[in-house]
C-alpha cells in the first residue's frame, strides 16, 4: 500500500500529503513552492502551523534540507501562500 504521509521538516511529525506544503528543488537547481504537489524533483514538506513556518525561516531549514542557498523569496512566497489559505 502506498504511503501518502510525509514528514514536516520543522516539527518532524507525519501528515497527510494534502495537509502539507511542498517545496521542490528540480534538476536545474531551481527551488520553488509546488502548489500542484506534482512537480519533478526533490521535495520537502512543511505543515501549515505558524510555529513550523517560523522555525523554517529562522533556522533556514530549506537551506539545510536542500543543502544549498535558498533565496529569501522562496521563504516569503511560501509564507504568503500559507497565509492566503
Ligand atoms: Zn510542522
Amino acid at each position: 500500500m502506498e504511503k501518502r504521509q510525509r514528514m514536516c521538516i520543522a516539527c518532524r511529525q507525519m501528515f497527510d500529503k494534502k495537509d502539507l506544503k511542498r517545496i521542490v528543488k528540480n534538476s536545474d537547481g531551481q527551488i520553488f513552492v509546488d502548489m500542484t504537489g506534482k512537480a519533478n524533483g526533490r521535495g520537502a514538506y512543511i505543515c501549515s502551523s505558524k510555529e513550523c513556518m517560523q522555525k523554517l525561516k529562522k533556522q533556514k531549514l530549506l537551506n539545510k534540507t536542500f543543502k544549498c542557498a535558498v533565496d529569501e523569496k522562496v521563504y516569503l512566497d511560501l509564507e504568503e501562500k500559507v497565509a492566503r489559505e
